[in-house]
């Protein structure tokens, strides 16, 4: 099987594939830890390297378990990503906090560390972090995530000396918003647009609904699952990655297998006829 496409991480020298991995709600302990487990290091020989995690993440517990799950792999292999809490985003908790997130991966940097969302403490202070810990080489690029436009652009300002390398954001078929202003600032100033939840959240589309039929039908024509083709269609724009989690072996592979899936340019308008995006721009909603 061919391994996942990649396309390069906003204007960065990284090539990351389209489809990565998420790791929220994964299972805490037994055989299903164990199968979710399997199913990261079985996502990765398929080419997802992108591991997507956070310290809120079952309050590490998620960390820890990447860990062990990608032991004896090549780092330089994987795209490890995780993020710092606002409540931990003033300068010296950041740092701290992507320490306690390197040893809890076990590895020596990340490759993108982000800002969780957008809290109290003010954005000089955690960019000021987030630059220092590239500095230091406990992370290769920073970022992230939630971020509006206006976000956007108060965080760029207030980076001196690396770029903001991507914005991680709620980005599936019926959370279309972000294609109005997000996105397309993102491919301007060469930000990586992470899409988050591609398949709701453990909400996807039924079979017996409207917007779920179109999808069948689409997979049916293409030997496809609705899911293959919803992962297809959310990195079909230029600069755009997914992040599905799958603590399940079987959901792995399927994903993986969707990047070499090609929709028509008939199966995209039907797509957007079924899950339209919102009819004007709206504040980025978030999970
Ligand atoms: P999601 O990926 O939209 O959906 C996950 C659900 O879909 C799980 O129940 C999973 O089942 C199921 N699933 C996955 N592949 C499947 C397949 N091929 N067939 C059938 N079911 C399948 O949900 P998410 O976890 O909310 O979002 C993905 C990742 O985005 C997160 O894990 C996290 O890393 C990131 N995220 C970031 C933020 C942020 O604020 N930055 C917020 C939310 C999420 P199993 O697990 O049982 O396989």
């Amino acid at each position: 099987m061919a391994l996942v496409r990649t396309r390069p991480f906003g204007a960065s020298r990284y090539d990351v594939p389209v489809i990565g991995q998420g790791t929220w709600n994964l299972p805490r302990s037994g055989a299903p830890l164990e199968e979710a487990k399997r199913a990261l290091r079985a996502g990765i020989e398929l080419g997802m390297v992108h591991i997507d995690s956070a310290e809120m993440y079952g309050d590490g517990a998620s960390e820890r378990a990447i860990g062990e799950a990608i032991a004896g792999i090549p780092r330089e292999r994987l795209f490890l990503v995780s993020k710092v809490l606002p409540s931990n985003a003033s300068y010296e908790q950041t740092i701290r906090s992507c320490e306690a997130s390197l040893r809890r991966l076990r590895t020596e940097y990340l490759d993108c560390y982000l800002l969780h969302w957008r809290g109290a403490y003010p954005l000089e202070g955690t960019m000021a972090a987030l630059e220092r810990l590239v500095d230091d080489g406990k992370t290769r690029m920073l970022g992230v995530s939630n971020f509006d436009v206006a976000d956007l652009e108060e965080a760029r300002s207030a980076l001196r000396t690396h770029p903001l390398a991507c914005n991680q954001v709620l980005y599936h078929l019926e959370e279309r918003g972000a294609e109005w202003g997000v996105q397309p600032f993102c491919a301007l100033h060469g930000i990586a647009f992470v899409g988050y939840s591609p398949f709701g959240s453990g909400d996807f589309p039924s079979e017996g609904t409207p917007g779920g039929k179109v999808l069948n039908e689409i997979a049916a024509r293409h030997g496809a699952t609705p899911r293959q083709v919803a992962l297809a269609f959310l990195v079909r724009l230029e600069g755009t990655f997914t992040i599905p989690k799958a603590a399940h072996v079987a959901h792995a592979r399927e994903n993986a297998a969707a990047a070499s899936l090609e929709l028509g340019a008939g199966d995209l308008a039907a797509i957007e006829a079924a899950f339209p995006k919102p009819g004007r721009d709206e504040p980025l909603a978030m999970l």
